[in-house]
């Protein structure tokens, strides 16, 4: 075979290096669109759901207002750091309460409740 065939198949194979290049970043493009507009639906979807939703009873301290007591001071057990490497990430845990002294999140708007006062009066 003369040498310049050679030169003549790197650059096909490199050609076609290139081609199937393309074509994989064109599916992947259009993968991700479609990708993306399933996730705005979803996105759109769950926003209904919340809008129609009453709010979820969650404090600021992440728990939920069934772990406060009457007073608001959460109860929920949760992992304190007590050591931190130089990065200031926690390297040690021990088992401890939340801190929280007072439930924030909303009141749950009870529709039973609600009922119940319609049906009375
Ligand atoms: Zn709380
Ligand atoms: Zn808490």
């Amino acid at each position: 075979m003369a040498w310049y065939w050679w030169v003549l198949v790197v650059f096909w194979m490199g050609g076609f290096g290139w081609a199937a290049d393309n074509v994989r970043t064109a599916l992947r493009n259009r993968h991700d669109r479609k990708v993306q507009l399933l996730e705005v639906a979803k996105q759109e979807r769950l926003a209904v759901e919340a809008a129609q939703r009453p709010p979820e009873p969650v404090c600021g301290c992440t728990h939920h207002l069934a772990k406060h007591d009457k007073q608001g001071r959460c109860h929920e057990r949760v992992e304190v750091p007590t050591a931190w490497d130089e990065n200031r990430k926690p390297l040690r845990y021990e088992a401890g309460e939340c801190n929280c002294q007072q439930y924030v999140g909303p009141q749950p708007l009870s529709q039973v409740f609600a009922e119940e006062l319609t049906d009375r009066a």
